[in-house]
Parts: C-alpha cells; sequence; structure tokens
C-alpha cells in the first residue's frame, strides 16, 4: 500500500469504528501492542495496549481496546511534526484479542 504524500497534517483523533486498511497485526504480547497501516495515510502506526476489560469471568469475552497512532516519519506540512498526526482506537475482541486485528 503506497504511503500518501498529500494528505493535510491534523493533530486529530478519528471517529471510533474507522476502518483500518488491512495488514494489522498483533506485534507484541508483553506489553500487547499492535501495528498496521494509518487509516489516514496509509504509513505506519502502532498502537500500546490501553485497556483490558478481562474481569477474570472464564466465560466473558475478552476486549482489548489499543489507542494506536501514525508514526509513518513524514511531515504531512506539520511544523516538526514526523506524522499525519491521526490517532484512533483499535478495538479487539476474543478470540481474536489475543492474536489477530480484524481488518475491520
Ligand atoms: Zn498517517
Ligand atoms: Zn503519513
Amino acid at each position: 500500500m503506497e504511503h500518501k504524500d498529500d494528505v493535510k497534517y491534523a493533530a486529530e483523533i478519528m471517529p471510533g469504528g474507522t476502518p483500518l486498511p488491512a495488514g494489522w497485526k498483533v506485534v507484541a504480547k508483553e506489553p500487547f501492542a499492535v501495528s498496521g497501516p494509518c487509516p489516514s495515510c496509509f504509513g505506519n502506526a502502532y498502537g500500546p495496549l490501553i485497556k483490558d476489560f478481562d474481569d477474570g469471568e472464564p466465560d466473558r469475552e475478552l476486549t482489548r481496546e489499543i489507542y494506536a497512532e501514525c508514526s509513518c516519519g513524514f511531515s504531512h506540512g506539520g511544523d516538526g511534526a514526523t506524522s499525519c498526526g491521526r490517532s484512533w482506537i483499535v478495538t479487539l475482541q476474543s478470540p481474536d484479542a489475543e492474536t489477530r486485528v480484524n481488518d475491520g
């Protein structure tokens, strides 16, 4: 997927449910992290775990919310910026929560 250089820099949180481009995957377990293409500019993006809703009930679905942000390395016209500025929440639910990111 080609990086979109013409996306204008904007420090904004994208709305919940923003579809993720294909290619997102779990890249670390401890601490948990995901990585994949930015939904705005298709550059590399990364997200550490922020919330884990496993309450210990064996039958309950595990839900994870990861705060991800673009880290593509391009300025996108922003002063001193190193990404397009976008961030968003990635939500994973079991069984995918452990190993795989839904491609939206
Ligand atoms: Zn981006
Ligand atoms: Zn970018």
